[in-house]
């Protein structure tokens, strides 16, 4: 057997050739979603799986049908078609409405020149309806033998029926139209697996990251987190030549709080401050991200704001926090805060040069008093 003399059976060749397809794709997708981050581009995750999905699908259906011999053999590429488009439909979860789903087979029909038989147009209409059910249940089915019997199920009846179509087209024999079921069969099984391996190790992977990254008593990323964050957006303000802003605050006398009332009561103080800051910068702006850095001190990051812009919302969670009364058992217990904030400079040669001149200016605010901010 050489390169010019392939003598593995045809079907063993596909399986891989459409694993391989997929694993381009997740190779290419996650290269995608690197740089769009790294750019920190705002484009959701959901929308780059959409329409880069649709895209290489539609490459790779129109490519193979270019590829075949499509003068004796027109069915041949029907099933890695219908595997893309199971791929599309339930495992990407592209929700492609009908009205738009339609008019992209008919001008795959029209490419296809067959406009003209009645088997073609209810092939676009039984794949146009296996579009449509799979996102149904991919939206609605959550238990997983139910999920298994309903994919399972219409898998095999819309893809009979496709063939059924194709066989009242081209007359060919019942042998053929059952072994290229049985074979779509085994495909989507094979998909189903792959998919679901794929998608698994990445649940545990955000999992993990989730973990390591936030603090497990206020629910706010770590220090780690932090970390991480100062030295891409260091290197992307400087880069881009944006503005980057840091806050930096400190609960005052906070350990009064430990040592009056216990360290359960210090807790309950750090998790009411976490959870009033969130709200003021989940009411103004998302992309603004608070980091516990420290026992009783945190630390936001505005990027592309200079520090006269951060002032509405410094000021809001000044506000906010030393307003707060926390409640402890029968005990009321009245917090406040010292600030500081600084943006980034032509003269900060590294991160931590940045971080002490905020730092500087919340230690100013604790000499001078307590429960101030310092610009
Ligand atoms: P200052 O106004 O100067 O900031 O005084 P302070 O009392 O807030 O600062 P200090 O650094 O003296 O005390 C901080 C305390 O925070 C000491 C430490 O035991 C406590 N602490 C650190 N992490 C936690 C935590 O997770 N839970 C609780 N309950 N206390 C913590
Ligand atoms: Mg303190
Ligand atoms: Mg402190």
């Amino acid at each position: 057997m050489t390169w010019s003399n392939w003598q593995v059976a045809p079907f063993f060749t596909s399986v891989f050739f459409v694993l391989g397809v997929l694993a381009l794709y997740q190779l290419t997708f996650n290269g995608i979603l690197f740089w769009v981050k790294w750019q920190h581009l705002r484009i959701s995750e959901t929308t780059i799986r959409t329409w880069y999905g649709i895209l290489y699908m539609v490459i790779f259906v129109v490519a193979l049908q270019s590829f075949g011999d499509s003068a004796n053999y027109p069915w041949q590429f029907m099933n890695f078609q219908i595997i893309g488009i199971i791929f599309c439909a339930y495992f990407l979860n592209i929700k492609l409405p009908y009205y738009l789903f339609f008019p992209v087979v008919l001008v795959f029909m029209t490419l296809n020149q067959s406009l003209g038989y009645w088997q073609s147009w209810a092939h676009a209409i039984t794949l146009t309806l296996l579009f449509g059910a799979l996102n149904l249940i991919r939206a609605r089915v959550k238990q997983r033998t139910a999920i298994l019997i309903s994919y399972s199920a219409t898998g095999i009846i819309f893809g009979g029926l496709l063939w059924l179509w194709m066989k009242l087209k081209f007359n060919f024999s019942w042998q053929i139209l059952g072994q290229e079921w049985l074979y779509l069969t085994i495909f989507e099984g094979l998909l189903f697996i792959y998919v679901n391996m794929l998608t698994q190790n990445d649940e545990t992977k955000l999992q993990l990251t989730k973990f390591a990254s936030h603090d497990s008593l206020t629910g706010t990323e770590n220090f780690a987190a932090y970390s991480g964050a100062i030295k891409q957006w260091f290197e992307f303000s400087q880069r881009k030549q944006r503005p980057l802003t840091m806050m930096m605050f400190d609960i005052d006398h906070f350990k009064i709080f430990n040592d009056t009332y216990g360290h359960l009561a210090g807790d309950r103080v750090l998790q009411q401050v976490a959870m009033v800051v969130q709200t003021v910068l989940n009411e103004n702006d998302p992309e603004v991200k608070l980091y516990r850095t420290g026992g009783e001190e945190f630390n936001i990051l505005f990027p592309s704001y200079t520090v006269a812009e951060t002032q509405v919302i410094v000021t809001q969670i000044f506000l906010a926090i030393n307003h707060q009364e926390i409640n402890f058992g029968t005990h009321q217990l009245e917090i406040s805060v010292s600030v500081g904030v600084s943006a980034l400079t032509t003269e900060d040669a590294t991160p931590l040069d940045f971080y002490n001149r905020v730092d500087q200016k919340l230690y100013h605010s604790k000499r001078n008093g307590r429960m101030q901010i310092t610009y």
